[in-house]
């Protein structure tokens, strides 16, 4: 049966899915021209407001000269343990700063820990934009991670703090990319000036995450930087390319040069451990954690604001989809889980042809959807981590369902742990207006949190009452699960 469902969505795939890029970006056409340009830019190009905030820093702090130090300095930390605080404004940052540490010391021997009595140490600011002076400047070292700031970007920063000038400044850097100095903003050439700097005779790349985009401080939108050969990723702020990790890897002398590894590094601080084994078993409580960041990337969208606002059932039990192309590797994990949903509702997907309102599966970190029909294109963010169990999980609230913890009547048979929340994330267990349908409590759902979701000490955030087997479960779709989809759509008996 499994099997004829997934062929008949198979060949109902007839063309590739063109329409299924990225967000819009485009501008608001009531807005005076030029202010969405600009705040188009700072969105989407957080990382040069580092240029744009430098001058106030300055002032703020009239002793520090950050844009005539900061290729100046190139210093290396005197150790390959660096420790960091976190200032209190900016602890709302924190999983997103503790995963851009964690990018960097996963590949290389580069590790980050809470800062004790150290002289020199690193302390994560809030700030209008992304910044960071070059090097170890000794003593107490500003990081800045405005709101904007996505991992990527942060990773940036950590690697200017280790002494990584930006690759486009590289004395060569004419042989690969060609810079337009006619279209550079007035005052910021000297952010394309090349830079005396040790390459290690790694080849030049464009693609990485110390590159600039081909728009930096454009003045009238037009390139800044067009490379030689074709880009892909220039720009990107992404992960560190290969050749990132080999120069960090270099500079720091670390032992391992191979490719890289995928194991979380045993010289790491446990807690960064403990970040990263909890973001991998689960993947769904990304779905928060990426948040702040898709909000920043795709500024026109605040997922976290809508998430539990919306509430539309879908005008029909056909439900379009498309799989975009960076994610069809994930076609059999999403395919089956259409299938599980669709096996015993009425509810079926289908490839989209022309349709208006259609789900598209795209790739991400963690796994994420919208709650309901939002109306056109509705991503559902399936990250390399996500089950076909949490696949489902996102479906269902795709269809319009909220988590089944967040029922108004859940404390008769939950506890919430409140104090065992990690700060920021309470909001994630209040309870929600819903259709119960009559339905009985299901902490068995595979829309109920496990009990340690959002933990922030490893206690559970939620407690049954009663004795449950499955709290948490991703595998499959309760009698209940089942039973409220066929209620929302009507299906009557199967
Ligand atoms: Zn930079
Ligand atoms: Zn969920």
């Amino acid at each position: 049966m499994l099997h004829l469902i997934l062929a008949a969505l198979l060949l109902a795939q007839s063309a590739k899915d063109v329409a299924s890029g990225p967000l819009r970006e485009d501008s608001d056409a009531t807005t005076e021209d030029w202010i969405t340009r600009v705040l188009n830019y700072m969105e989407s190009n957080p990382e040069t407001l580092e240029e744009l905030m430098t001058e106030d820093y300055a002032v703020t702090e009239g002793d520090i000269m950050l844009s005539s130090d900061r290729n100046a300095v190139d210093s290396v930390w005197p150790s390959t343990r660096i420790p960091f605080t976190i200032s209190p404004e900016s602890e709302s940052r924190t999983w997103s700063i503790l995963s851009a540490m964690a990018m960097v010391s996963r590949h290389t021997c580069v590790s980050f820990h809470r800062r004790t009595s150290e002289t020199n140490y690193l302390t994560f600011v809030m700030s209008k934009g992304c910044a960071s002076f070059v090097g170890c400047i000794g003593g107490e070292q500003p990081v800045f991670v405005g709101p904007q700031c996505t991992r990527g970007n942060i990773v940036h920063e950590i690697l200017h703090a280790l002494g990584f000038d930006h690759e486009h400044t590289r004395s060569d850097r004419d042989q690969y990319v060609t810079v337009l100095h006619r279209n550079i903003m007035e005052g910021k050439e000297r952010n394309f000036q090349k830079a005396k700097g040790q390459t290690f005779g790694l080849e030049y790349n464009a693609a990485s995450i110390m590159h600039y985009g081909g728009e930096f401080f454009s003045d009238n939108g037009l390139p800044t930087i067009v490379s030689k050969e074709e880009v892909m990723n220039m720009g990107q702020r992404k992960k560190m390319t290969d050749s990132d990790v080999q120069r960090v890897r270099l500079l720091y002398s670390c032992v391992a040069s191979g490719p890289l590894r995928e194991d979380s590094d045993a010289t790491t601080e446990d807690w960064i451990t403990r970040v990263l084994n909890y973001m991998e078993s689960n993947p769904e409580t990304l779905e928060e954690l990426m948040t702040e960041d898709y909000a920043v990337t795709e500024g026109d969208i605040m997922l976290s604001s809508d998430r539990n606002a919306v509430d539309s059932v879908w005008p029909s039990t056909r439900i379009p989809f498309t799989i975009s192309p960076e994610s069809e590797s994930r076609t059999w994990g999403i395919l089956s889980a259409m299938a599980m949903v669709s096996r015993h509702t009425c509810v079926s997907f289908h490839r989209r042809t022309s349709e208006t309102n259609y789900l598209t599966f795209v790739m991400s970190k963690g796994c994420a959807s919208f709650v309901g029909c939002i109306g056109g294109e509705q991503p559902v963010f399936v990250g390399p981590q996500c089950t076909r169990g949490n696949i489902v999980h996102e479906i269902l609230h795709a269809l319009g369902f909220d988590h089944e913890h967040t029922r108004s009547d859940r404390d008769q048979y939950v506890t919430v742990l409140h104090r065992n929340i990690m700060e920021g994330k309470e909001r994630n267990f209040q309870k929600a207006k819903g259709q119960t349908f009559g339905l009985e409590y299901n902490a068995a759902s595979i829309m109920h949190y496990g009990g340690e979701f959002f933990s922030d000490n490893g206690l559970p955030t939620i407690v049954s009452k009663e004795e449950v087997m499955n709290m948490g479960q991703r595998k499959k779709m309760t009698d209940s699960d089942v039973q409220r989809v066929r209620l929302l759509y009507s299906c009557g008996t199967l």
